[in-house]
């Protein structure tokens, strides 16, 4: 991208774009419009800014730190190394750049999370130009999909209907010119946390769309039917890292998708949908939507600890749900039909708070996104909107024989069971070599458990 020599000795007028979740050049509207307002001044710079906050970054956890960081190298080669970034708390950092950038205003794209919102409004009120929001990082934004009497949906598929009808916007166009500008010293990326074993994709937006162009090619007409497969490396896209950093926006996704792609529209909708829920009850991230369950008896004390830390290490003796749990840890992701069989399995199976299970995988998770997370535990849990009801309990035994029929799943992730051939790899109880490399026996029995969650929402059923 060209860059224009600007005078040090003329008075500077900027606009700065405030980069957050939206990691890429490509489709941004937020940042083609902080171009198009600087084109009209004399001097049309635009600063493009990253505010790295100690704070938020502790709490983004060791994996999508260390993801974040390496999305910024490459945003930044991308911005021919021309990224500001700042370290600090953005209500002092931001003035701080417009100052020293006499800039006219701030682009961002709208954030709907409650914290980044909440946030951006008390930006809002204190800087000294306008904070211009364009577009964000759904194909519709949170709140703009209604009923017809104005209200919002709680139910997924008359969303899915209406989201569809409404349509969005074809992707915006990748900026030809911009003349990139850092008025202050760029503190640059800090260290990236350890992250041991634990082996994260390529970051950044050229290896998203590489990626999105590749499931294209090979795997997205086989994704109706392959998409439950846990053992299939390419039967899901793996497009929610990038999509959680922004490193693609999902109108950018969308657009490609033919009538025959149906099934993946209505996924990519999911994720639209629960920000929509968490939009519009934002108290969701820590409680349940359906305050009935606000009853359940979760197990807690030290049994309860002793569990949730087998769960967690992927040592509860079911092949199927450790596979998943130990996936986390060496890949900080887990296939969707597994994460629906583990969490499962922690609420119904071992009667233990969801909101545990949550925290754990947003430690974990590097596409970890309070909606899509939160909603999609209590979604297993019952306690969210559309959810699945309570009284399904997933088999973690006949799950995995369904969605990982040879065993190669288990086998890939417990190396204490990859000696067992085929399925046996989620039995092992039923051959006499099944705990030879020291693989645990199963920590509750999964009738009894069954019996026991049938019971407790028998009670709040009640109530
Ligand atoms: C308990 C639980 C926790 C979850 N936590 C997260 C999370 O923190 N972040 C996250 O992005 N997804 C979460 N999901 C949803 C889903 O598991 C992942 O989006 C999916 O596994 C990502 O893999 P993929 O990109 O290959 O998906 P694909 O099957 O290729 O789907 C394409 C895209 O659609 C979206 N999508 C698909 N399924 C869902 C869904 N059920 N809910 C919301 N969006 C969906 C994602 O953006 C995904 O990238 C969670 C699901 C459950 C059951």
């Amino acid at each position: 991208m060209a860059v224009r020599f600007i005078s040090p000795y003329r008075a500077p007028m900027a606009t700065i774009h405030w980069f957050r979740r939206d990691l890429r050049l490509s489709d941004n509207p937020a940042l083609l419009a902080a171009i198009a307002e600087a084109a009209t001044a004399s001097d049309p710079r635009v600063v493009p800014l990253f505010i790295l906050d100690p704070a938020q970054f502790a709490q983004l956890g060791a994996v999508r730190g260390a993801y974040l960081i390496r999305s910024l190298n490459e945003l930044g080669k991308s911005l021919d190394r021309n990224l500001l970034i700042r370290h600090g708390d953005p209500k002092q950092v931001l003035p701080e750049v417009i100052a020293a950038a006499t800039a006219s205003s701030v682009h961002i794209a709208a954030a709907f999370e409650p914290e980044l919102a909440k946030l951006d409004q008390e930006i809002e009120n204190l800087i000294s130009v306008p904070l211009v929001r364009t577009g964000s990082a759904y194909a519709i934004s949170p709140g703009r999909v209604n009923k017809d009497d104005g209200t919002p949906y709680r139910v997924f598929t008359p969303f899915y209907r209406s989201w569809a009808a409404h349509g969005w916007r074809l992707p915006a166009a990748k900026p030809e010119f911009a003349n990139w500008w850092m008025p202050l010293q760029c503190h640059g990326r800090p260290a990236e946390p350890e992250l041991g074993d634990l082996v994260l994709p390529t970051a950044g937006e050229q290896a998203a769309l590489a990626r999105w162009e590749t499931f294209q090619a090979t795997a997205l007409k086989d994704y109706a039917e392959d998409r439950n497969r846990s053992d299939l490396i390419n039967g899901t896209s793996k497009m929610s890292i990038p999509l959680r950093f922004g490193e693609i926006h999902p109108r950018t996704i969308l657009k490609d998708l033919k009538e025959t792609d149906e099934v993946y529209k209505k996924e990519i909708c999911w994720r639209e949908f629960y920000a929509d829920v968490l939009h519009h009850n934002p108290h969701t991230s820590t409680e349940n939507l359906n305050k009935q369950y606000d009853q359940m008896p979760w197990e807690r004390g030290k049994t309860a600890d002793e569990n949730f830390a087998a769960w967690c290490q992927g040592k509860t003796g079911f092949p199927f749900v450790d596979a998943g749990m130990r996936q986390l840890m060496a890949e900080g992701w887990m296939h969707n039909r597994v994460r629906m069989v583990v969490a499962s399995f922690l609420i119904k199976d071992l009667h233990i708070d969801w909101r545990r299970g949550a925290d754990w995988f947003m430690q974990w998770l590097a596409d970890g996104d309070i909606a899509s997370n939160q909603h999609g535990w209590q979604w297993t849990a019952g306690s969210g909107t559309d959810a699945s009801p309570f009284y399904r309990v997933f088999n973690p035994i006949t799950q995995g024989l369904k969605f990982d029929p040879n065993g190669d799943y288990v086998r890939k992730y417990i190396a204490e069971l990859a000696h067992l051939p085929a399925n046996t790899a989620h039995e092992p109880w039923k051959t006499p070599a099944g705990y030879q490399n020291g693989y645990p026996q199963p920590i509750v029995d999964h009738a009894v458990e069954r019996i026991r969650a049938l019971a407790d929402y028998e009670k709040i059923k009640k109530n």
